[in-house]
């Protein structure tokens, strides 16, 4: 049997042409179709040792308007691949500016026996059509991450660094490696591995992290919420509202009381996260106006606005995160 590994297109600048190859920056997003971006990366076949390749086109989007429904068709898209025998991993290819957010979607709603197969998103800062593109060594690399034997759970893969789904946040707006999962000698995570060559190198502390469940855990009270979006039958979610509101010098209540307004029966306002200052601090007007909300069947989560250290006791989760696992917390009691 041979085995396969599978691409899932998806968009983004990996995807994204300019007018002339000089252009890093002025270019659209979503524009070459997955095969096609395939037939340009050097070095495809080694990395794929003898495994076939399979791609699909399952979106076309510039990941800034990356939705919960889409997300969806693409964990449905893993849970089915992944359950194919002859399918050794899935690769995705993504914009950066949500990447985050769907690595993690993926990491709570794809059932943990299926993760023992990895899935691997990865993408580019620079269109497809730049003279220094960096989306076909990026796209090379994942392939060579989703053949390793180490490899497993959700993965993203960019400018050589592997991150774990949980800990991955875009830090920069333009640096080829825009990525981080922090800095192990700073006590947080870090990367997960990196590729040199044609070598994925694990970092030996996090060898034993990939080998545990604890990589794919999940909070238990979401699996009825987990089991609705990947199953097929059920046609349409009703994705529960949840909101980021950020805390920050001389913040006011007004987004949280201008959100409860707009509010209505059909489409109710669930959640919010609030992006807190430090260890979740939220100011006294802020605070106020969230007291508010909360006897309106507003649920209320604090994460931090920092990017490493979480919310002590609270939630080590970034506020996008954290907002993911609200949404599938409320979705199941909906
Ligand atoms: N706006 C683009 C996207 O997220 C940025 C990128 O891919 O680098 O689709």
């Amino acid at each position: 049997m041979t085995e396969k590994i599978v691409v899932l297109g998806t968009g983004g600048t990996i995807a994204g042409t300019a007018a002339s190859s000089s252009d890093h920056t002025g270019y659209t997003a979503a524009q070459i179709g997955i095969t096609s971006l395939l037939q340009s990366v050097p070095g495809l076949q080694e990395a794929l040792q003898g495994r076939e390749l399979v791609s699909e086109q399952l979106a076309q989007l510039d990941s800034k308007d990356m939705d919960f429904d889409t997300m969806r068709r693409l964990a449905q898209s893993c849970v089915h691949h992944l359950a194919q025998p002859e399918v050794r991993a899935i690769v995705i290819t993504h914009g950066t500016d949500t990447l985050e957010e769907t690595a993690y979607f993926l990491h709570r709603v794809i059932p943990i026996e299926l993760q023992a197969k990895p899935v691997v998103l990865t993408c580019a800062m620079r269109p497809a059509t730049s003279s220094e593109a960096d989306g076909p060594r990026n796209l090379r690399d994942a392939v060579l991450v989703a053949g390793d034997s180490h490899a497993r759970g959700v993965l993203s893969v960019c400018a050589g660094d592997v991150h774990s789904a949980k800990t991955v946040q875009k830090v920069h707006t333009y640096a080829l490696n825009a990525f981080s999962s922090g800095d192990v000698a700073l006590g947080e995570p870090g990367v997960v591995a990196q590729v040199v060559g044609d070598q994925v190198l694990w970092k030996p502390v996090f060898q034993s992290f990939l080998d545990e469940k604890r990589h794919i855990d999940r909070i238990e009270s979401a699996q009825a919420a987990i089991d609705l979006i990947v199953n097929t039958s059920v046609a349409k979610i009703a994705w529960p509202r949840v909101e980021i509101v950020l805390n920050h010098a001389q913040a006011t209540g007004s987004i949280v009381r201008a959100l409860l307004a707009e509010a209505t029966s059909q489409d109710p306002l669930c959640g919010i996260v609030v992006a807190g200052t430090g260890n979740g601090t939220v100011s006294e007007s802020l605070q106020s106006a969230l007291n508010e909300a909360q006897p309106k069947g507003v649920e209320v989560i604090v994460a931090s606005r920092c990017a490493w250290g979480g919310v002590h006791d609270v939630s080590a989760l970034s506020a996008v995160k954290a907002r993911i696992d609200l949404m599938l917390k409320l979705l199941r009691a909906a």
